[in-house]
């Protein structure tokens, strides 16, 4: 009988100093939920940072593809929005001015703005004469190297999806370009004239308004809706 009692303690025995060794080779393999959440948090954001510094550089390699070139002079490119936010939507894009934002505009870049312009009337002139189009910048732009929306006031497209989209091009978050070209001709530089981050965030969470009648859309999709209904109806006229 005790001679079986010993047999069975240092058979538990064994069984239990393999199982510790196994469980801290365990350990020793696999790192543990505080070095996991430390790597994942240090990978997150470089990984975060640089994937975002690429999607924001998007128009600077865009413009370098000659297949995106609908015109282009010395001095700017124009290529079809990728994500066009109304039936016609062309970006105009400086080959060489290095700026990330319409904020940055001094005096010195008026002829460049002029020249802008006229590239962009001309593009509508030639291609859409019979279509309302807005032009003009994003005061707080998502993506980097200045480019100027040529818009088709329709609205109607698939990928206008938010109301920070709608907003965007439907409040004063939107920068008609002549006024800006007086702005700078006025002052020099747009300080004064440039909405604070505080009016962006609120001009973005602006009421859903209609920008052909009075109608306030509830939501999006009653919007997009309304807006189709508009474009239906002057297509037939
Ligand atoms: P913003 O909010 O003023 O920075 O607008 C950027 C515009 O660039 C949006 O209308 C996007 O749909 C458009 N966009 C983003 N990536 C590309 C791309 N690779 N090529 C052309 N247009 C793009
Ligand atoms: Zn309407």
């Amino acid at each position: 009988m005790l001679y079986l009692v010993k047999f069975f303690l240092l058979v538990s025995a064994n069984a239990f100093k393999r199982l510790m060794e196994a469980s801290k080779k365990i350990g020793d393999n696999s790192p543990s939920p505080k070095r996991i959440k430390n790597n994942w948090a240090k990978e997150g954001s470089s990984k975060d940072i640089t994937k975002k510094h690429y999607w924001k550089s998007g128009l600077s390699q865009a413009i370098m593809d000659v297949e995106n070139i609908v015109a282009s002079s010395d001095t700017v490119v124009i290529i079809k929005d990728k994500y066009p936010k109304a039936k016609f939507h062309y970006l105009v894009i400086p080959k060489v001015e290095q700026l990330n934002s319409a904020r940055e505009l001094t005096r010195s870049h008026i002829n460049l703005l002029k020249e802008m312009q006229e590239k962009a009337k001309g593009l509508v002139k030639d291609r859409h004469p019979e279509t309302k189009f807005k032009i003009g910048f994003h005061a707080k732009p998502s993506m980097d190297h200045l480019h100027l929306h040529v818009v088709s006031t329709d609205f109607v497209s698939t990928c206008l999806k938010t109301k920070k989209h709608w907003n965007s091009f439907n409040t004063e978050h939107f920068l008609d370009l002549p006024e800006l070209i007086s702005k700078l001709e006025e002052n020099g530089n747009l300080v004064c004239y440039y909405p604070t981050d505080k009016d962006i965030e609120l001009y973005l969470k602006k009421a859903l308004k209609c920008n052909q009648c009075s109608l306030e859309a509830k939501t999006m999709p009653n919007l997009k809706q309304h807006l189709n209904a508009h474009a239906q109806s002057s297509s037939k006229m």
